[in-house]
């Protein structure tokens, strides 16, 4: 495809895209006096126009029925968490028995760990990336500490080597190899949330089995955003949260993916609650926990229904379109966007490798946090990483080529160049 950045290209692409009519299901939000292109996505995607309504059905059972809601709402509060499962098993590759949707994603991340980090004798060391998102360094450094362990010598960090930006999966595969005695676990992100690098699950997880350890993925910039195919790929949990490409809403419900070879393996240590007993025994409120089968059977408590009515809305819209759809524009999207950011100023750099999702991280040499500003003013929202890094990243649910395109045209105004 040759890009341009004219406004003619722009909204022809655009009207040649069979999803440009979901932009319409969203409310854009307003900056510098107009409707934003908003790229911030990858960090809390937009509201959909129909999230209101889902969350009014339960209010409105909530105060029709009070405690009657949890067996005589329209969708039972008792098994609401159910209506969820199967479009996360799409959008996660997943059998419906391997994922769940609850808790938040920090503490998924924990309690997967409960079960699926058991260091024993030399084998304690837990595999993760260079610059984790900061919540992912505490969980991982705090489980080590809880072990009785020192961060110090058992967590292994892959860098990227010098003067690169991206870590190599090669260099992670290699580091797999090289600690194969004293690997317990691999514990990487799907997608880096600071430069967008795809990692390559399917062949870490391979490599991690080889070597006799456990596969998990935080897979917050991931669900929603690239093809998952946990099942196959074999890895053995993960969990992510629902607010940044699913579009569930601040703070919304997480969710987690075990395994289906773990999701019978009772023997498996776990953190239990009331909501991942057995439900068929669950209200005779007996002694002894017997877990659900499954990933449900990792559940502490009763769903959050108001988050969960916001979460199905969102997830509602990804039914309708399915991930290929949505893949194919994403490539089209992103790829012009990287167009226009090389075309509109050699200052700036692309560190996102080749194998990305939506975002594109970008260092702006020499300028600093007044080139964010200016993109603002001009009704761009980017995200903005000190000292000079913006990330962006166009969601085909709801950006459109003419969002980038006005992108370039902000960027030259902001670089003060010439339109
Ligand atoms: C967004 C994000 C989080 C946030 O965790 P919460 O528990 O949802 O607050 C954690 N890890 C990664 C990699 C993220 O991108």
């Amino acid at each position: 495809m040759n890009f341009a950045s004219s406004e003619d290209f722009a909204i022809s692409r655009d009207k040649n895209d069979p999803l440009a009519s979901y932009r319409k299901k969203f409310l854009l939000p307003v900056a510098g006096g107009t409707e934003a292109a908003y790229f911030c996505g990858n960090s809390l995607g937009l509201q959909p126009v129909s999230t209101r309504t889902f969350i009014e059905q339960e209010l409105a059972d909530w105060s029709a029925f009070a405690v009657e809601g949890h067996f005589n709402a329209q969708s039972p509060w008792y098994s609401y968490h159910e209506l969820l499962t199967p479009s996360l098993a799409k959008i996660t590759g997943a059998l419906t028995s391997e994922v769940v949707a609850m808790n938040q994603l920090t503490s998924n991340l924990h309690m997967l760990m409960v079960s699926f980090y058991r260091p024993s004798g030399k084998r304690r060391k837990i595999l993760c990336e260079h610059k984790a998102f900061p919540s992912d360094q505490y969980v991982i450094e705090s489980q080590v500490r809880f072990h009785g362990l020192d961060p110090g010598k058992d967590i292994l960090e892959v860098l990227p080597r010098e003067g690169e930006h991206i870590i190599r999966n090669e260099d992670i595969i290699e580091c797999i190899e090289r600690n194969r005695e004293d690997l317990a676990l691999v514990l990487i992100g799907g997608v880096n949330y600071f430069t967008g690098q795809v990692f390559d699950i399917k062949a870490i997880t391979s490599a991690a089995h080889r070597a006799g350890a456990v596969a998990g993925f935080d897979l917050a910039h991931a669900a929603g955003n690239i093809r998952l195919s946990l099942h196959d790929w074999g890895v053995d949990f993960a969990a992510w949260c629902s607010y940044k490409y699913l579009n569930s809403g601040p703070g919304s419900v997480g969710g987690a993916f075990i395994h289906e070879r773990h999701g019978e393996d009772f023997s498996l240590p776990r953190f239990a609650g009331w909501w991942g007993h057995d439900k068929n025994t669950r209200f005779k409120m007996g002694k002894n926990f017997k877990p659900m089968k499954g990933a449900e059977g990792w559940q502490l408590s009763n769903a959050p229904v108001l988050s969960m009515a916001a979460h199905r809305a969102a997830l509602e819209v990804f039914d309708e379109t399915g991930m290929d759809s949505l893949l194919e524009k994403q490539t089209m999207l992103t790829a012009y966007l990287d167009f226009i950011i090389r075309e509109s100023s050699p200052s700036l750099e692309i560190i996102t490798p080749p194998a990305r999702g939506s975002q594109l991280s970008v260092i702006a040499h020499g300028h600093g946090k007044a080139l964010h500003e200016a993109l603002l003013a001009e009704g761009v929202i980017t995200d903005w990483r000190e000292p000079d890094v913006i990330r962006m990243a166009p969601a085909p649910l709801y950006n459109s080529f003419y969002d980038v395109y006005r992108f370039g045209l902000a960027l030259r105004k902001a670089l003060g160049q010439k339109n």
